[in-house]
């Protein structure tokens, strides 16, 4: 069950319906978003009615839900959709927020040069990895604390926010010291332990959809963060894994509308990591934006030949600027800004 309490209500009256929940046997999970306030409740559906909650003061509805995620659901925001802010951006308004940067951080001359072409190009939020979840071993794993330095300070240099996966809890320790936004990759999507903990830490979440992962376990994975009271969550479709060996993923765009059906937080895509290719990220950018997502993970490299990690689907900062300018007109054609 879901009760949907005004926005403007008192932390007298969220208290006085959680305490009524658990009176009654519920568990609550008070979730506060930037247009309203919900409280997940999970327990016993048949009690719902004599709880009388619909006549508490600050309550705007109380409503059953079926699925099995409940605070990320679309009913739980009336049908509508909910806001995440990152820094000074806004992902999930009419704006489709460009999100762009290396794959990983490398030194300092890479990020400044890289922040100053994506923000050039319209970008509001730079990506840099320095806790890289890489195949091998023996490939390189990101410059971790002094990664997240060169990161933050390259992006506060041109005003952009920031965003840097974190793989485990010492990772995330570190990344609210020097970030806007924390990304849980799709190989980390079911590792609940960090998911609650993301939840617990307040920041905003940017959630990858897993390799082989369905909406549903996706949504639920979500949920785990949510019902750690954590609201700035926005979703990642990034590929998933089929028989197609042609392209590193096979990105399903059809996730993006549906999830947007079935849930209220908005819905970015990663063309770089779905394609695999260079050549590719351009069209399925444009492509995302049609679909209605909310914004896009772009890699970019000062010089993509050069690359420490996933070169051959980052895009230079020239043609970056160009799939950027690119997506202004698509947005444009679906009644957005960009
Ligand atoms: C990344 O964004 O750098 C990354 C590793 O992506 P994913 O988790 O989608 O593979
Ligand atoms: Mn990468």
């Amino acid at each position: 069950m879901i009760v949907v309490m005004d926005i403007g209500c008192s932390r007298e009256q969220i208290d006085a319906v959680v305490e009524k929940l658990e009176r009654s046997g519920f568990q609550a999970h008070t979730i506060v978003g930037v247009k309203r306030i919900v409280i997940g409740a999970v327990g016993d559906r048949g009690a719902i009615p004599s709880l009388g909650l619909e006549g508490m003061p600050g309550v705007i509805s109380v409503m059953p839900i079926m699925r099995p995620y409940k605070l990320v659901s679309k009913e739980a925001a009336g049908g509508g959709s909910s806001l995440v802010r990152v820094g000074r951006v806004e992902i999930g308004g009419s704006r489709v927020v460009l999100m762009a940067g290396p794959c990983a951080v490398e030194s300092k001359e890479q990020m400044y040069a890289a922040a100053r072409a994506v923000s050039l190009a319209g970008a509001g939020i730079m990506r840099g990895g320095a806790f890289k979840p890489r195949t091998s071993p023996y490939s390189f794993q990101g410059l971790e604390e002094e990664g997240l330095k060169i990161l933050a300070g390259a992006a506060g240099e041109y005003g952009l926010a920031t965003v840097t996966e974190v793989v485990d809890l010492p990772s995330l320790d570190l990344a609210l010291k020097y970030v806007d936004m924390v990304q849980i990759g799709a190989r980390n999507m079911q590792n609940f332990r960090l998911l609650q903990a993301v939840g617990r830490s307040g920041r905003p979440v940017l959630l990858k959809r897993g390799l082989s992962a369905t909406v549903e376990e996706w949504l639920m994975a979500a949920e785990y963060i949510a019902s750690e009271g954590n609201a700035g969550i926005v979703l990642c479709e990034r590929g998933i894994r089929t028989f197609e060996t042609s392209t590193r993923n096979t990105l399903d765009l059809s996730a993006v509308p549906l999830v947007k059906s079935l849930s209220h937080l908005p819905v970015v895509v990663d063309p770089s990591h779905a394609t695999g290719t260079r050549k590719l990220v351009g069209p399925m950018s444009l492509a995302a934006v049609a679909a209605g997502a909310d914004g896009l993970l772009i890699e970019v490299h000062p010089d993509p030949q050069k690359a420490l990690c996933d070169g051959p689907q980052s895009l230079s900062p020239e043609e970056f600027e160009k799939v950027a300018r690119e997506i202004r007109s698509v947005a444009a054609a679906v009644g957005r800004a960009a």
